[in-house]
């Protein structure tokens, strides 16, 4: 478990930049929401965290650990998109347990650490089926137990829930607040939807334009916006 620390990083496309001079710090445990329109930078910036894209320029480190340099795999943080493959002919545990068999991890063994994740998420009755009889939810579900798997210090989240239904959604902001609390990680989740944010994170970065507009916790970016465009995306009605 890490605090993630941001320090002037930028990072560009060609002459186009997409991160300006971000400085941030994710204490450890915190569950951390990215907010802000769509093409402010937010699935870049977390990227960059993960590893994905390399900055521009600056810094980013895990606990005291310099991460510019080291590859993706090897900075022991597990992402989770909105648009999740799942191998089809597999079952839902073999899915999940898929990082343990490249590790060589016995088959009994991976059996064993699916079932203790498989009861987190609620999956365990669901251990046997194959991608195609679960329902949407529960197929993100196995995304999100699949990347538990690998237990990472820092959980990077961009936009899970937005292929689902409102029901379900509001079904899964629960179970992740839950998750967060059972396994404590520092989660850092990508959302362009104010509701999400302001019921499940402890504190919103607000991104406009590849900028960190605002820093705080829900009811202060709410109570307090630091300007016209934090109060408009998130901030009380006026
Ligand atoms: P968000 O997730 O907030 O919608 P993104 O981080 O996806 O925003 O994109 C921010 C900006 O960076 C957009 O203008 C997008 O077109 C641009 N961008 C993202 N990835 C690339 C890339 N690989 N090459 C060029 N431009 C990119
Ligand atoms: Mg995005």
């Amino acid at each position: 478990m890490v605090d993630v620390t941001l320090s002037n990083v930028s990072k560009s496309f060609g002459s186009h930049e997409v991160l300006k001079n971000i400085s941030l710090e994710v204490p450890d445990r915190s569950f951390v929401a990215f907010v802000g329109p769509s093409g402010c930078g937010k699935s870049t910036l977390l990227r960059v965290i993960a590893g994905l894209e390399s900055a521009s320029s600056g810094e980013i480190r895990f606990g005291e650990r310099r991460m510019n340099d080291v590859p993706a795999p090897d900075r022991g943080a597990a992402m989770v998109f909105q648009s999740y493959a799942l191998y089809p002919h597999m079952t839902v545990w073999e899915n999940m347990s898929f990082s343990l068999r490249l590790k060589g991890v016995s088959r009994k063994e991976r059996r064993a650490q699916t079932v203790e994740v498989a009861r987190l998420l609620q999956l365990d009755p669901l251990l046997d089926r194959k991608p195609g009889q679960l329902s949407g939810g529960q197929r993100q579900r196995v995304a999100i137990g699949r990347a538990l798997m690998r237990e990472p210090e820092v959980f990077l989240f961009d936009e899970p829930l937005s292929n689902l239904d409102a029901a379900l959604r509001s079904e899964m902001r629960v179970e992740l607040s839950r998750l967060h609390h059972a396994i404590g990680n520092t989660m850092i989740y990508v959302t362009h939807d104010q509701v999400e944010a302001m019921t499940m994170a402890d504190q919103i970065v607000v991104l406009k334009d590849g900028e960190v507009m605002q820093v705080g916790a829900p009811m202060e970016l709410y109570a307090r916006p630091a300007s016209r465009f934090v109060a408009e995306f998130i901030g009380a009605p006026k």
